[in-house]
Formats: C-alpha cells, structure tokens, sequence
C-alpha cells in the first residue's frame, strides 16, 4: 500500500512495518511504499505512528461499514 506521497518520476522506498488492528488486535505485514524525499522524514514518522494507532484490519473495516 501506499504511504505517504509519492511524487510523479520520484523514486520509490519500499519497507515494510508490522501494523496491529487496533479493534481486534490482529497482525499485518504492511508491505508499504513511499517516495524517497518524504520517506523517513519527521513528518512520516510522525504520520506512520497515527496510521498504527488508528488501523483496522479488512474485517474490523468491513464489521464498522455494516454497523454504520
Ligand atoms: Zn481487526
């Protein structure tokens, strides 16, 4: 998945990072991608550790869509 922005031409950082639901607690490889001048910067670090507070595996996303 994406992360981040990735501008036109820029090369591209792939990482990976062990992202948690925070609903169910499950794991997930993140395999992610990211453009080289944002990759590692304050701001992504400060935007990879929102992303893992708040991230729902596929199924905790689809549970939530029915409920609501
Ligand atoms: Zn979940």
């Amino acid at each position: 998945m994406i992360f981040g922005k990735i501008e036109k031409n820029e090369k591209i950082i792939k990482f990976n990072v062990e992202i948690q639901c925070v609903n169910c607690y499950k794991k997930v490889p993140g395999g992610m991608k990211s453009g080289e001048t944002y990759f590692n910067t304050q701001e992504f670090n400060k935007d990879l550790e929102e992303f893992k507070k708040t991230y729902h595996c596929g199924i905790c996303r689809d549970k939530k869509r029915v409920r609501d």
